[in-house]
């Protein structure tokens, strides 16, 4: 096994409101590349031909992916809505399955939704000081449900867990966030694909 070379401790900065660090560079999901994430898809084309916008964003500090060490960033979804469907992340499981997950928010109001392959769903939500533990085996989604703030989360997780997208990508998660009635409610995802 390679030996990893990270063997000083380092500080980087994050803005506890914003999420952003002026130590490192984040990578960015734009709307362009969330094509199929959301349940209306007719909101989705209308709103993306109209502009193109940044959906969230997050750190990936390149630490070396392997046992020992973790990863951690921030992650920072920003507001809007799709149809009903509020502004998510992707979401994903870890390609190590058995490895958790650790999200501490810091600013704004959202939801962590979680499931695993067997079926369990797991919603929580999230305000500044509120600390969540996203147990092993868990796929999980980040959802912003402010109309105007954004959600920003601390995360850490083991660096060699790993990000399956695929999985959400092909079947979605059983379970959506919906605004109805100008409050956040959870449906039944009538597009989940169990196959
Ligand atoms: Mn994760």
């Amino acid at each position: 096994m390679k030996k990893s070379k990270i063997n000083k401790s380092s500080a980087i900065k994050f803005n506890i409101n914003d999420g952003l660090s002026p130590d490192c560079k984040s990578k960015k999901r734009m709307l362009s590349e969330m094509a199929g994430m959301y349940l209306d898809s007719e909101a989705y084309s209308q709103s993306l031909s109209n502009k193109d916008v940044l959906v969230y964003e997050f750190y990936d500090l390149g630490k070396p992916e392997e046992p020992g060490e973790l990863s951690y960033g921030t992650t920072i979804i920003y507001p809007g809505k799709i149809g009903n469907e509020y502004f998510m992340t992707k979401g994903h499981f870890h390609s190590i399955l058995d490895t958790a997950e650790i999200y501490y928010c810091t600013n704004g109001h959202g939801y962590l939704l979680m499931e695993n392959p067997e079926g369990a769903v797991e919603l929580q939500e999230m305000t500044p000081g509120v600390s969540v533990y996203v147990p092993r085996r868990f796929a999980h989604r980040s959802i912003n449900i402010s109309n105007s703030e954004p959600f920003v989360m601390f995360f850490a997780f083991r660096a060699d867990a790993g990000h399956d997208y695929k999985t959400i990508e092909t079947k979605g998660f059983r379970k959506l966030v919906i605004e109805k009635n100008g409050k956040p409610e959870i449906i039944d995802n009538p597009k989940w694909n169990s196959d």
